[in-house]
């Protein structure tokens, strides 16, 4: 008994040793809709982005991120920061599902609706301390200093509800010495240089071991004007200096700490709504009354560049064979420009969600319109830039840059799985991820 008591003291001791040779802190930083090119081939494109370029000599880097299904914000975030697909982590799409539009345009802002750990979640089982500027579905979130991303209608109320789901206290705290907080709503740049200056003072102040800051203005940029446009540049060379600012201050506060940039998807231009509820409202499958539905048996889930088909009653077997009917002749109509179909097997095995029964993927230059009404064909598209697409597509790649005192430098990772980028990081904080589809990409010796 006493020899196996010194034995498991040992083997505990050894496990604590073992953490605490591997933890150093990590910052994770996400720039919204930063396709790897812009940073890897910045001087070919005329960027201006030394902050980011310098991870290419100091650390590691992949050669570009294959995403996850679909390729948008929310599920991506989610994937992110848990290591697997969105099919297992439950994050779908941006928006909940809503066949009678009765959400308000909610988002999955709800850290209860992710069903596997997080890396928020690791890091304090771990005894480590953790913060948060508005990173998606982090309402909610077991983290100490959490400033989660949330807004409803865009009024003055914002303010109180996002002050009501912070940590208690932190805003306030923060809004004393810097103002304001910016409204979460406010996605373009002002927003991203606001948010920035309170991660910097939650770093300076909190010290917390694993910080996740979510940039936002490059993709609202791109959505309104495209990719590679000069207003989309010029947001993404001054994203590069709020990088500098949070690489400077985590260096100050951590200088054994890591740090780490990721984007959620790439870009692609886009010319064309399509207007996929029309053949539906058509075919009786959506009954819509004052430009409102009022019934419906199957409804598309707009994913932008994709849209996924839910069935009210999967069990139907009439109104399955109708809508697989449909979507067959949907595909040979150069009008829906749809690129492939997944059936729900296919859909299920590649990380999407299991609620809907087919994914329809749209050509590049094609979005998902927005509204009922949207004519088909359209008179040009709502927005300009657009993701969403199949994340095989070379134009739906995301960025991971990695750097810290523990990171090899000049190292090319290559092509990157998303799911493998939470396992990294936990590793490098000196935890795990255990129900993580991925693996840690950096050698665990050092
Ligand atoms: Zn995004």
């Amino acid at each position: 008994m006493r020899r196996l008591l010194f034995a498991l003291s040992l083997g505990v001791l050894a496990t604590v040793t073992a953490q605490q040779v591997a933890a150093e802190p990590v910052l994770l930083i996400s720039i919204d809709g930063l396709r790897p090119a812009d940073v890897l081939q910045a001087e070919q494109r005329g960027l201006h982005l030394p902050n980011l370029q310098a991870f290419l000599q100091r650390g590691a880097y992949a050669s570009n991120v294959r995403g996850v299904l679909p390729t948008l914000t929310y599920p991506s975030h989610t994937t992110l920061i848990t290591g697997v697909s969105p099919g297992v982590h439950g994050i779908f799409a941006n928006l909940t599902f809503d066949p009678y539009g009765k959400n308000q345009q909610g988002w999955y802002w709800y850290a209860s609706d992710i069903r596997v750990p997080t890396l928020w979640d690791a890091a304090h089982n771990a005894g480590l301390s953790t913060a948060n500027v508005h990173w998606p579905v982090s309402v909610g979130a077991h983290i100490d200093w959490n400033l989660p991303q949330v807004w409803r209608t865009g009024t003055d109320d914002d303010r109180k509800l996002l002050a009501a789901l912070a940590t208690p206290g932190l805003l306030p705290s923060l809004e004393k010495d810097l103002g304001p907080y910016a409204n979460g709503i406010d996605e373009d740049l002002a927003g991203d240089q606001n948010r920035t200056r309170f991660a910097i003072k939650l770093l300076e102040t909190r010290k917390p071991a694993f910080m996740t800051v979510y940039l936002t203005a490059l993709d609202t940029q791109q959505h309104a004007s495209g990719p590679d446009t000069p207003a989309s540049r010029d947001v993404l060379e001054h994203i590069d200096q709020l990088i500098g600012q949070l690489v400077a201050t985590a260096q100050h506060v951590h200088p054994d700490g890591a740090i780490a940039v990721v984007s959620d998807h790439g870009f692609a231009p886009v010319q064309h709504d399509v207007n996929l509820y029309l053949p539906f409202i058509k075919a009786g499958l959506i009954t819509v009354k004052d430009g409102k539905v009022t019934d419906w048996q199957a409804m598309p889930w707009n994913d932008g560049g994709s849209a996924a088909i839910v069935l009210r009653d999967s069990a139907n077997v009439a109104v399955k064979n109708q809508v697989a009917a449909l979507l067959a002749q949907l595909q040979t109509d150069p009008l829906f420009a749809i690129d492939h179909v997944l059936d729900h097997a296919q859909l299920v095995a590649q990380g999407g969600t299991p609620k809907a029964e087919w994914f329809v993927q749209f050509k590049l230059g094609y979005e998902m319109a927005l509204t009922l009404d949207t004519p088909l064909p359209s008179q040009g598209s709502h927005y300009l830039g657009m993701h969403g697409y199949d994340p095989a597509l070379p134009q739906m790649r995301s960025t991971f840059l990695v750097m810290g005192a523990h990171v090899p430098a000049a190292r090319n990772l290559g092509e990157v799985d998303m799911r493998d980028i939470a396992p990294t990081l936990a590793a490098l904080l000196g935890t795990s991820l255990p129900q993580a589809q991925g693996k840690p990409l950096l050698p665990a010796s050092r």
